[in-house]
């Protein structure tokens, strides 16, 4: 008898829009502006491959132009420098930069090509790095950050060999939120004649990079982080490293000078140049008001619970008191972070008198902000065997107790005031019920 078929169950999704959250895990991703809206809409029932010869088809082509010359102005420079590859997102832009340099490395200079990365990059990148090096077509050096997570300019500088084919540096941590000097570490790699690599996917809706200037000769970037379409990337790539290195792409088809088969998304597309220039309308003041939202959770933290320093934990007179701390760049404030990212850490110094000494549980905080409809994100579960423990804290050498009171915060340009207060409160409260203070 043949096996019964089991009935196909119906896939049901309650409308993902409607439920009414604080949102705090913009690192994570963004809400579509009303602008991408409307300019995704108008593509979404065109019949426009945009390498057909239809009328509608070359509208599409000529979209996707102006929006690649749109994207390389805003980043300073122009197609006769650099080029644009729509990709999937920053996870895809950051694979092909790193396996085709890898490969057309090898290829041409018949040595196995060396790569400077550092130990607290996207997992894209740090999986990649790994996989090339198990196979052997790299090796690979891994930068370790200081405390709060950058990386030191002369550090990768003086990691660099005779046979080292590409550098990659992130502008800025999704998990800690620390900014890198890339314009320095840029300047060093370019004396020694490498090329550098910088994901930016959490710089580039803060802050204009200028290509040319900044030293930066590719760049991966992510559109939903960035208040654009999902499933959206870009990877800018200086021309002449293309032609240098004679880079081949890494999914097949004749798009995109070969670089990067398969049909570009054309109202994703669209939606990316108005996510864009949405963003940047008054950016200095929404990066200001972000950093007022920022200062505001800890003014509010620190009315009830002290704050501490992160280094005093490496210190022989470690702190003994129940506190917070702010992980990443010690103010917390300087141009050395991003204006929307808080790391925050609660850590339970002392014990309950007379009780057991218990350790804090970053999913139990998660859970009660949850309840409250309070979204943020823990990185890493409270459980220090946990499989998906953060190597961003491993990398900074976080301490076990610190590791298991961790939440980042990151903030978006429509969060407010009132909102942010719930979230210090309600994750008050949360921490009161784990430990005194
Ligand atoms: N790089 C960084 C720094 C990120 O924060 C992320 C996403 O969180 C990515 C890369 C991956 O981006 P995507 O989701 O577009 O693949």
């Amino acid at each position: 008898m043949p096996p019964k078929k089991k009935e196909a169950k119906q896939l049901v999704i309650t409308d993902p829009c409607k439920q009414k959250v604080i949102y705090l895990d913009n690192n994570a991703t963004t809400k579509l502006c009303p602008e991408a809206k409307v300019a995704m809409v108008k593509w979404l029932e065109a019949r426009a491959n945009p390498s057909s010869d239809s009328v509608i088809s070359i509208k599409s082509r000529q979209l996707i132009d102006g929006a690649s010359k749109f994207m390389l102005k805003h980043c300073g420079t122009t197609d006769k420098k650099y080029t644009v590859l729509w990709t999937s997102g920053a996870s895809e832009s950051n694979c092909l930069i790193l396996r085709s340099v890898a490969e057309a490395f090898k290829l041409h200079k018949g040595i196995t090509p060396h790569i400077i990365t550092s130990a607290t990059e996207h997992k894209s990148i740090i999986q990649c790095c790994n996989s090339l090096q198990n196979a052997g077509t790299a090796s690979i050096t891994f930068i370790e950050p200081n405390a709060y997570g950058c990386v030191s300019p002369t550090l990768v500088a003086s990691a660099i060999t005779s046979n080292t084919a590409l550098v990659s540096i992130m502008a800025a941590n999704n998990e800690i939120g620390c900014i890198n000097n890339i314009k320095e570490i840029g300047k060093l790699v370019h004396s020694k004649e490498v090329p550098f690599h910088t994901d930016a996917v959490q710089v580039f809706g803060k802050y204009r990079i200028l290509l040319p200037k900044s030293n930066v000769d590719a760049l991966s970037m992510s559109f939903h982080k960035v208040y654009g379409p999902m499933g959206l990337g870009m990877l800018i790539i200086n021309n002449q490293l293309i032609e240098g290195y004679g880079l081949k792409g890494q999914i097949s088809g004749t798009q995109q000078k070969s670089l990067r088969g398969g049909t570009e998304n054309v109202p994703a597309i669209a939606g990316a140049v108005a996510s864009i220039q949405a963003t940047f309308n008054n950016r200095n003041e929404k990066n200001k008001k972000l950093l007022k939202l920022k200062k505001q959770i800890i003014y509010e933290l620190e009315q009830e619970l002290p704050r501490g320093s992160y280094k005093r934990y490496f210190a022989k007179d470690a702190p003994t008191e129940n506190e917070f701390i702010l992980l990443g760049p010690e103010d917390g404030f300087t141009n050395q972070t991003l204006p929307n990212t808080l790391l925050l850490a609660f850590v339970k110094n002392k014990e309950f008198e007379g009780k057991e000494f218990k350790r804090l549980c970053n999913t139990k905080i998660k859970t009660d902000l949850n309840k409250k409809g309070i979204i943020v994100s823990i990185g890493s579960a409270c459980s220090t065997s946990s499989e998906k423990a953060s190597h961003v804290l491993y990398a900074i050498k976080a301490p076990d107790k610190i590791r298991q009171g961790v939440i980042r915060v990151s903030l978006s340009d429509s969060n407010t005031p009132a909102e942010v207060s719930i979230f210090t409160k309600t994750v008050l409260a949360s921490i009161r019920k784990q430990m005194p203070f």
